[in-house]
């Protein structure tokens, strides 16, 4: 009777430990995207933004090799804004009314026409052309690394996860990885794909 009652906790535990990793299995997507794909996907980095050349660049890296195998990120930096499909800023809150003072970053999604797709701050409504990102240059927390990361990941179409392993955690303080994860990885192949 013992014998039994342990295999059949232990067959529990095996499927709770399935669930729980389906759960997790893919960082949440906005399901709208670059209406260009991202295989060859241009980013400027404004003069404002300069401070923050050496997070950007290796964010992008970081995105094209997510160390989990293919995906169809490729990312160039270009030196004028045009065409691209990521603008780096930097602003303050003087500057950018959208930017709390206590806030990182945001991006924002453009159409070709240049007029916005959704409210700043808010996920696209339908596929974009462009995508800004705006760094905060009076919080500090806008120069870890993790935030250039995060805010390509939005500008990709993911959206945040509960997941605290995954670059798209909401807070930083309690994200407990700096890098893109393998679920993050497997939402860009989904969306891409
Ligand atoms: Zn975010």
């Amino acid at each position: 009777m013992n014998k039994k009652l342990k295999k059949v906790s232990l067959v529990v535990a095996v499927l709770v430990l399935c669930l729980t990793g389906n759960v997790f299995a893919m960082t949440p997507v906005c399901g709208y995207v670059f209406t260009r794909g991202v295989g060859n996907c241009c980013y400027y980095v404004d003069g404002s933004a300069s401070g923050y050349s050496s997070q950007i660049s290796s964010a992008s890296g970081n995105w094209v090799d997510t160390g989990y195998g293919w995906n169809p990120i490729y990312m160039t930096a270009v030196s004028s804004n045009y065409a691209t499909h990521m603008d780096f800023y930097g602003r303050t809150s003087s500057s950018d009314s959208y930017l709390d003072s206590d806030m990182a970053a945001y991006t924002s999604y453009w159409n070709t026409d240049s007029t916005l797709v959704s409210p700043r701050g808010d996920g696209p409504t339908h596929n974009y052309f462009y995508t800004e990102i705006i760094l905060n240059q009076n919080v500090s927390d806008s120069y870890d690394y993790r935030v250039a990361k995060h805010e390509m990941g939005h500008a990709f179409g993911l959206d945040h996860t509960s997941n605290n392993y995954s670059i798209m955690y909401p807070n930083l303080y309690q994200m407990y990885v700096s890098t893109v994860q393998r679920d993050d990885h497997d939402a860009i192949n989904y969306l891409y794909n």
